[in-house]
């Protein structure tokens, strides 16, 4: 399987990064071998002094498709979940500004934090809240009403360039907010009020 990341699809955080509005989907994906599954710890690589999390919703691919037009978009996935992207802000820094591919920053081992699966079933995927907290503190209040593309314009766009396969994830970018983390953390991440993620960072 794989994860298909987009970024910059949340018009505050791309200007908390200073960051130019793309006009089309910024993709990125990760191997599995980043997967760090629901309630395991998240530890902190040697390779950065400053891993920033990132709270996306995700959707789980349920068969192949490829070229899939939006309309079709929502046949390929009933379960949906919370990820954090986890990135190391001082590598992917150093990558762009040499204009070098973000992998080393995005895409080492367990930097996608995944949560529990739920059915898209009595949500309103382009209308729901989702937020991260922090050692109990809200640190993202997102809201996927204020995504630039929607989960199928996502499926629509990605699906043009990397064939989905049963299984495979999509992370659909993170609202502002993202910040640092640090060894004793305890982060936790709700979609509506209902609890889908947690990890302690060690
Ligand atoms: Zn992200």
């Amino acid at each position: 399987m794989k994860i298909i990341c987009i970024g910059r699809n949340y018009a505050a955080h791309i200007d908390e990064l200073n960051n130019e509005r793309p006009s089309e989907p910024v993709i990125f994906i990760k191997p599995d071998s980043a997967l760090l599954r629901n309630g395991n710890p998240f530890v902190c690589p040697d390779f950065s002094q400053n891993i920033h999390y990132e709270l996306e919703l995700v959707v789980k691919i349920k068969k192949p498709g490829k070229a899939i037009p939006r309309a079709f978009a929502p046949d390929y996935y009933d379960e949906v979940s919370l990820g954090i992207d986890m990135t190391a802000r001082d590598v992917q820094d150093t990558l762009k500004a040499k204009g070098l591919p973000w992998e080393k920053s995005k895409a080492f081992d367990h930097s996608a934090v995944i949560g529990t699966f739920r059915s898209k079933e009595g949500l309103t995927l382009n209308n729901c809240r989702f937020r991260l907290e922090k050692n109990g503190q809200i640190v993202q209040d997102g809201h996927t009403s204020m995504m630039l593309w929607s989960v199928d314009e996502i499926i629509e766009h990605v699906s043009q360039y990397f064939m989905l396969k049963t299984g495979d994830y999509i992370y659909t970018g993170t609202p502002a907010g993202v910040g640092q983390i640090a060894s004793g953390d305890q982060l936790v991440g709700f979609l509506e009020d209902q609890e889908l993620l947690q990890t302690t960072v060690i």
